[in-house]
C-alpha cells in the first residue's frame, strides 16, 4: 500500500479521485467501511484487517479476553456475527448496530476486525494493540481457558487505572499535549523519513531527519 495506489470514493462507491492507481476498489471492502463512515460522523478513519490473530480471537467463544495490558488499553470490543463476505446492504444496518454509537472496535466473528478512529493516530493505535492483545491471547490460550489468570474488575487493575490506560494521549513532560497514538505515530514516520521514505506527515514536533548520516533539523 503506498500514497499512489489509494483511490478515493464517496458513501455510494463513486470513484471521486482514482489518483494515480489503475485498479478498482474491493466492493466488500468499501461495504464495511461506507456502512462505519456513513453512520458514524465522529470515525474518521477505519482499519479492516484479517491476520491470524484477530481472526482466530475472532472465532473463539470467549471473544477478546482482557489478560494483558494491551488488551486493557484497547477498552470494549463489539461483535459481529459472520454472514459471507460483505456485500448485501442489509448488512450494513446490522454491521452498525452491532458496532454501536461509541465503541471503536468491531470484531468480525470468524473474519477479522474492523478498528475505528477519530483520527488516523488513534485508528492506528487501537490496531496495534490490539494485535498485540489477539496475539497474546492466541499463545496463553494453549494452556487451556481454565488455567488463564484474568484480572478481576474488582481486583489491583482499578477504574482509574483502567480510565487512565484508555485514555487520550495526555502530556508529556515538557507539557506537549498529545492526541490518543500521536506521538507514537509520529515516532514511526520518524522512522520512516529517516529511511528515505517520504511520508509528508504533518509533524507537531519537527523532527530530526538524518541526511548522508548526519542529523539535521
Ligand atoms: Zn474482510
Amino acid at each position: 500500500m503506498t500514497a499512489s495506489s489509494l483511490v478515493k470514493v464517496d458513501l455510494d462507491g463513486k470513484v471521486v479521485c482514482q489518483g494515480s492507481s489503475p485498479f478498482s476498489v474491493n466492493r466488500a471492502g468499501w461495504t464495511i467501511h461506507s456502512a462505519i463512515h456513513g453512520a458514524r460522523p465522529d470515525i474518521k478513519c477505519v482499519i479492516h484487517l484479517h491476520t491470524p490473530a484477530t481472526v482466530a480471537v475472532s472465532s473463539m467463544k470467549c471473544g477478546l479476553l482482557k489478560l494483558c495490558q494491551e488488551a486493557l488499553t484497547v477498552g470494549e470490543v463489539s461483535y459481529h456475527d459472520y454472514h459471507g463476505i460483505v456485500l448485501d446492504p442489509k448488512e450494513k444496518e446490522l454491521l452498525i448496530q452491532n458496532l454501536g454509537p461509541t465503541n471503536k472496535i468491531v470484531m468480525l466473528r470468524n473474519h477479522g476486525v474492523a478498528v475505528c478512529g477519530e483520527t488516523v493516530e488513534e485508528a492506528f493505535h487501537f490496531t496495534f494493540n490490539l494485535l498485540a492483545a489477539c496475539e497474546q491471547q492466541v499463545k496463553a490460550m494453549q494452556v487451556g481457558l481454565d488455567n488463564l489468570h484474568i484480572p478481576k474488575a474488582d481486583g489491583p487493575v482499578t477504574q482509574n487505572h483502567l480510565l487512565a490506560m484508555q485514555g487520550s494521549g495526555g502530556s508529556d513532560n515538557q507539557g506537549t499535549k498529545w492526541g490518543r497514538g500521536q506521538l507514537e505515530f509520529e515516532a514511526l514516520m520518524r522512522t520512516l523519513d529517516n529511511m528515505g521514505y517520504r511520508t509528508g506527515y504533518d509533524y507537531k514536533i519537527l523532527p530530526v531527519v538524518k541526511k548522508n548520516g548526519t542529523s539535521v533539523a
